[in-house]
């Protein structure tokens, strides 16, 4: 099957699981993860109307970006601090915020340079040793210590379901991610606004989707 092909089943599946959560299919953003695509594929892949694209390395996402850089690039990988100035002002939204140590230097690095930056705080729901992210109980004090970082922007949560050959074993992490977020609306917070819910890939996008998801980040199925 070509990617053509691909996507049209993808679209097709992301509307209707819209249409079941009751949302319109535009409020949903999929974001191709192009890690294992070449960039013959990215650049189909764009003409097909694709316009966010997602790599979890950033070497590999400010190199694809050279090559389209009409596309939005989502970092959606394990950020290591070092590499935080590479991304800045580039990356259109990063997906991993996940420990204290890194949302200082990106807010350091953010403010060197007078912009706000975009970040998804990332959730380790299911409290997997082998997973990044926050526990759930630990989200609310850490968007309350985002208050002092004024160059970040807090714009949702994001949570990696464990590898299931069954898409319906993911749906209790989606569930209490999206449970968590509506619990922290009743609460403002400086630099904090939770528009979005990163969650769902190849294997469970049409479950997270059903539960709440409006980004979902989804490779092999489309460039396999
Ligand atoms: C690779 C990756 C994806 C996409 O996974 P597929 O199963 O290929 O759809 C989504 N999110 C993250 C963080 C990834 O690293």
């Amino acid at each position: 099957m070509e990617i053509g092909q691909r996507l049209k089943g993808i679209r097709q599946r992301i509307d209707q699981a819209a249409c079941r959560s009751g949302r319109s299919p535009r409020e949903i953003t999929l974001v191709a993860v192009s890690k294992m695509a070449d960039d013959r594929e990215v650049r189909l892949a764009y003409e097909l109307g694709v316009r966010d694209f997602g790599e979890n390395r950033v070497q590999e996402l400010v190199r694809k970006m050279r090559i389209l850089p009409e596309a939005r690039w989502h970092m959606i990988g394990r950020l290591q601090t070092n590499k935080v100035k590479d991304l800045v002002g580039r990356a259109y939204l990063i997906h991993s915020l996940d420990r204290w140590s890194l949302a200082k230097e990106i807010d350091y690095r953010a403010g060197q340079v007078g912009i706000k930056v975009p970040v998804l705080v990332q959730v380790n729901v299911s409290e997997e040793a082998s997973k990044t992210g926050l526990a759930l109980e630990e989200v609310r004090d850490f968007l309350m210590a985002i208050e002092d970082l004024p160059s970040i922007q807090v714009k949702g949560l994001m949570t990696m379901a464990a590898l299931h050959s069954d898409a319906q074993a993911s749906r209790p992490v989606f569930r209490k991610l999206a449970e968590l977020r509506s619990t922290l609306l009743e609460d403002s917070f400086k630099n904090v606004q939770l528009d979005y819910l990163s969650m769902g890939m190849s294997q469970d996008f049409e479950v997270a989707i059903e539960e709440g998801a409006n980004i979902v980040r989804i490779g092999s199925a489309l460039f396999t």
